[in-house]
């Protein structure tokens, strides 16, 4: 789960992440930035044509991950627990 930090969805979320490309460093976030696209007849997903609502990726430098212990957006370390590599809260130290 990501909160947005700045831009037009500026503290909306938390949010889930759909999909992310690591080249681009861009993210798509559920029901963060849809756009509607105006389609023609014939589109899979609207045969009759019409406006179908698009996801926009929106960069990842504007996201932080989400603490629900905190209830906000946090930085994070990585901390070995267990033997194995965590995401923890630098706020309250618990892992995500
Ligand atoms: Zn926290």
């Amino acid at each position: 789960m990501v909160v947005v930090l700045s831009g037009n969805f500026r503290g909306q979320g938390p949010s889930k992440i759909v999909s992310i490309d690591r080249d681009s460093r861009r993210a798509i976030v559920e029901g963060i930035n849809n756009a509607l696209k105006h389609v023609k007849r014939g589109h899979p997903k609207s045969p009759q044509g019409g406006r179908v609502t698009i996801p926009v990726a929106i960069d990842v430098s504007n996201l932080a991950l989400h603490c629900s212990n905190c209830n906000r957006g946090v930085r994070v370390k990585s901390q070995m627990i267990d033997g194995a590599k965590r995401r923890v809260c630098c706020r309250c130290q618990k892992f995500l």
